[in-house]
């Protein structure tokens, strides 16, 4: 036990004293937590959540994934974290991921594109259309499509608690109760927790996904030119069939997600609402995000359009590049952020917490247990 402050349990101010916090208990922060656990069994983490397990992006995910990304290093990300989101199905059948046949459409000039965003071996091109949750899809002249190897969605709720509840059993959770200060040093760093208690940790995880502008950390995230952007997915109010796939409008950056597990489609597009604070406001469909929303479906699938009332809002934070950021905020190292994942931090979870935990647990750290 111990592994990073090399003190043992009974040398510890009880539950106050850990190896590693973990700030923020969406999916980026649980599979941290456990990933760190992975690394170094035995080593104390404990995780603050200002309100429940899964109640920020996490909660509001449709967590569709497909094996797609803008640059190389996304690309990796997305290799990594399909291959562990299979082992993980493999190793729990009744996890809420499920896979997906999903079907890509994009302009036929555009096809070398495509090729580039998607992982080798995933694209195959079709002459079958899918039919979606209006029969035909109206599709310009000239659109092509592609069968995708792959693809699978979560409900990412469902399993960050799931994760959370594996956890429990190595890991003190501090649900409702909010980080307002952190203080790093040289050798450890302390969290001020609103309850009044103070948790000190060797290491700190920064995971508050679209919560950048906190006044315990706003400081140190300011200077990663990250930017929260309001993301929309309308509900479409027709029961899914159970063979019913995702459909990708690859060039509008929008998709159809059957929701098998809520029993109605998901129509997906991208809003370009920006600055708008997690905190302190309140995320509704307004007029505008409808009309908008409807506009890019009405080209596809007129027919669903007025089955579109509902759906859900929220934001989730923005990287320069666009690539997640997984790095020290701190002067010393010791507080790690993890996030940004641009609207895909479901699908790149398992390799923010990957990196970010190589961080938290550098291998070259002894075990001090046997
Ligand atoms: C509508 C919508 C649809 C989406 N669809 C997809 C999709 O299809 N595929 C995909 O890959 N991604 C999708 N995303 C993005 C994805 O959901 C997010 O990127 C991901 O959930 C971020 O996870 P996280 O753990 O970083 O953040 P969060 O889940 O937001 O977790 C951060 C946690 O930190 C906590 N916190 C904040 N401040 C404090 C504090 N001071 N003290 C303690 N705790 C604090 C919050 O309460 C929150 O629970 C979607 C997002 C939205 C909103």
């Amino acid at each position: 036990m111990g592994g990073l402050t090399g003190t043992g349990p009974a040398e510890r101010t009880a539950d106050t004293q850990v190896d590693v916090a973990v700030v923020g208990a969406g999916i980026v922060g649980c599979l941290t937590a456990r990933a760190v656990l992975s690394r170094l069994p035995g080593v104390s983490v404990a995780v603050v959540e200002r309100d429940a397990v899964a109640a920020g992006a996490s909660r509001r995910s449709a967590g569709l994934h497909f094996p797609r990304g803008s640059s190389e290093p996304v690309r990796r990300m997305a290799s990594f974290s399909e291959r562990y989101y299979h082992a993980l199905k493999q190793e729990d059948d009744r996890l809420p991921i499920r896979a997906l046949d999903t079907t890509v459409l994009t302009a036929t000039t555009r096809a070398h594109e495509l090729a580039e965003r998607y992982l080798p071996g995933t694209l195959h091109r079709t002459d079958r259309l899918p039919s979606g949750p209006a029969g035909r899809l109206r599709l310009p002249e000239g659109t092509g499509a592609w069968r995708v190897t792959g693809g699978q969605y979560a409900d990412v709720a469902a399993l960050t608690q799931r994760l959370a509840a594996q956890l429990r059993p190595a890991v003190r959770f501090y649900e409702g109760t909010r980080t307002v200060t952190i203080d790093s040093g040289p050798d450890h760093v302390a969290l001020g927790l609103s309850s009044g208690a103070t948790l000190t940790a060797a290491k700190v995880l920064l995971a508050p996904g679209p919560w950048l502008a906190d006044p315990a950390w706003r400081t140190w995230t300011s200077g990663l030119g990250l930017r929260v952007k309001k993301v929309v997915a309308l509900h479409v109010e027709r029961q899914p069939r159970p063979t019913d796939g995702a459909i990708v409008f690859e060039d509008e950056d929008a998709f159809l997600l059957p929701v098998h597990h809520r029993g109605h489609w998901l129509f997906s597009y991208t809003c370009e609402q920006w600055d708008v604070p997690a905190e302190g406001t309140d995320h509704y469909l307004t007029p505008v995000e409808l009309a908008e929303a409807r506009s890019v479906l009405d080209r596809f699938a007129p027919d669903l359009v007025p089955l579109c009332t509902t759906g859900r809002v929220f934001c989730d934070a923005y990287s320069p590049d666009r690539v997640p950021v997984v790095g020290p905020v701190d002067d010393f190292q010791n507080v790690i952020f993890a996030g940004a994942a641009n609207g895909s931090g479901y699908r790149l979870a398992p390799a923010i917490a990957a990196d970010a935990a190589r961080l938290l647990c550098p291998t070259t750290v002894p075990r001090s247990h046997p």
